[in-house]
């Protein structure tokens, strides 16, 4: 069986009991290799990696490359916008200096500030791509919201999925078991097999 469930929506009257609180839930994960499902709360799907962990689509998964790309490049244009703001600095402190040499027509013994060099002056177009990269990134990081609240698949956590894999094994062993008693004792009345062995249906989902 692989680790892979799909969260699923059963009617109100199928609903059973949350694998982790008991409170009877519609939504039950459901894993068809197994076949495997436990119900469980939706609020636990929720940053709960001890419990599940989503596997999200490669749709989601590209558009957080993107946005991560997006957010470099809006951290080096905000930071040589802040650079920009100490070069105008600069620019202002060199005309007050001047202002105070004319007036008492001495040289300053201070040595000028030495001009950054590393700020190109295209950087006052940069506020524009910074807009845009910022609006950019707002519409990405909706999409990455919408995407991962889309999402339906998860892994269970390594000991919750183990102890599926444990609790299938010994259900196969019953209805192994259950196939043995049946060829032993072909004359046992089927009815009264069925009542010794309950055997869990799969759930239904629900028809919308
Ligand atoms: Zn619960």
């Amino acid at each position: 069986m692989i680790n892979e469930y799909v969260s699923r929506k059963v009617a109100l009257k199928d609903m059973q009991p949350c694998a982790i609180c008991s409170k009877p839930s519609t939504t039950v994960l459901y894993n068809a290799s197994g076949p495997d499902w436990l119900y469980t709360c939706d609020i636990h799907l929720q940053d709960n990696l001890q419990f599940t962990i989503p596997i999200y689509s490669k749709e989601y998964n590209d558009a957080v490359a993107q946005l991560k790309v997006v957010k470099r490049k809006m951290d080096t244009l905000i930071s040589a916008q802040s650079r920009l703001g100490s070069w105008d600095g600069w620019v202002t402190k060199i005309f007050t200096k001047k202002d105070k040499e004319k007036k008492d027509g001495s040289e300053s013994t201070e040595p000028a500030p030495a001009e950054p060099a590393d700020v190109p002056l295209e950087v006052k177009e940069d506020a524009d791509t910074l807009l845009e990269t910022q609006a950019m990134y707002r519409k990405l990081l909706d999409e990455v919201t919408e995407l991962q609240g889309k999402n339906r698949k998860y892994e269970l956590a390594k000991i919750m999925f183990e102890s599926r894999v444990q609790r299938k094994k010994t259900e196969q062993m019953n209805r192994e078991r259950y196939r043995k008693e049946q060829e032993n004792y072909s004359n046992t009345d089927p009815k009264e097999l069925l009542q010794k062995h309950v055997f869990p249906s799969v759930p239904q989902q629900e028809t919308q």
